[in-house]
């Protein structure tokens, strides 16, 4: 029996019901049962004009913390005490934290991410190559650069929010940003360290979906990532893993910036296989 199945079986064991199938709130809480930690992750929608209201309500309430998600990632800063550097840097929070009455925001979804890639290479000095520059590629740009790679390329459909992400990394962090206007086979670059996918695309339903790249310049020196959480084993995961290449499935980043979230909320650090492994209940 494979350890992944015993993690499993202690997961159902410790719940004894059936959890939650919000993943982040079902990831969350199996580290507060493994823990043993007297805790609530609650899944709530907020509607576009309910944002100031909830804060407050959770300011009132006492909250430890909360995370937020589209559409309220940038509007929510309005209503926080104060900015984590990276918050600050992307103009973007995805995790606020009560620290001494005070609301701060932080992004964790770049951290998380580059928790994850540490796990296969140090950073510094790394030449990376990044398709997409949403909220997720804005992110995982920053921390990256901060991380120490040396040059990123930004490789993306719409050439207004390529360049803007790309100046964004040129003004403030320390990396040297390039863009490429995705509008036609892309090759990777020689001399390429990390290959991210931080576009939308292999997300379910789409999943037969494929990165417009040529395959055959990814080389297996190459450590590729993908951000695509539903399903993991995207098809640049399976493409990647065929060429030989070091890969981080979209799972990697979702647990990783879930245990930065729990250790400053609770000050515990959690076990990220127990997170995993609740995720993988669900996403299989
Ligand atoms: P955004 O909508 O902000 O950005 C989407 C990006 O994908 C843009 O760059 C967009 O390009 C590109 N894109 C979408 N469809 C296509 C296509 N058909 N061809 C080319 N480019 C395309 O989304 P986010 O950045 O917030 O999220 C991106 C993905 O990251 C989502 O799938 C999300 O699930 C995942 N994510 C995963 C996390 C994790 O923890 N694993 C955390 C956060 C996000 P264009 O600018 O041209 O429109």
């Amino acid at each position: 029996m494979s350890k992944e199945l015993n993690f499993k079986q202690e997961l159902t064991a410790a719940f004894g019901q059936p959890i939650s199938e919000n993943p982040t709130q079902a990831m969350v809480e199996a580290a507060y049962q493994h823990h043993g930690l007297d805790w609530r992750y609650l899944t709530i929608e907020v509607a576009q004009d309910g944002l100031e209201a909830a804060v407050a309500g959770a300011r009132a309430m006492g909250f430890a913390g909360f995370n937020c998600t589209i559409p309220h990632k940038v509007k929510v800063i309005e209503y926080l005490d104060g900015l984590g550097e990276s918050a600050s840097l992307m103009g973007a929070v995805n995790c606020v934290v009560q620290r001494d009455g005070k609301l701060i925001g932080e992004n964790t979804d770049g951290k998380g991410f580059v928790e994850s890639l540490k796990e296969l290479t140090n950073p510094e000095g790394k030449s990376v190559v990044m398709f997409g520059a949403g909220g997720a590629a804005r992110a995982i740009g920053v921390e990256v650069a901060l991380a120490g790679a040396s040059s990123i390329t930004v490789v993306n459909r719409s050439v207004e929010r390529g360049e803007e992400l790309t100046q964004l990394l040129n003004d403030r962090v320390p990396a040297e940003a390039n863009f490429v206007s995705w509008d036609s086979t892309f090759n990777i670059p020689e001399g390429t360290d990390v290959v991210i996918n931080a576009t939308s695309i292999g997300l379910f339903p789409d999943v037969d979906a494929r990165l417009n790249f040529n395959i055959d310049t990814l080389t297996e020196a190459m450590v590729v990532a993908d951000v695509i959480p539903n399903p993991p084993q995207t098809n640049l995961v399976k493409d990647a893993r065929a060429k030989g290449c070091k890969v981080i499935d979209g799972l990697g980043m979702l647990v990783n910036q879930g245990v930065i979230g729990i250790r400053y909320w609770t000050g515990v650090d959690p076990d990220p296989r127990v997170m995993r492994a609740a995720l993988e209940e669900i996403f299989g």
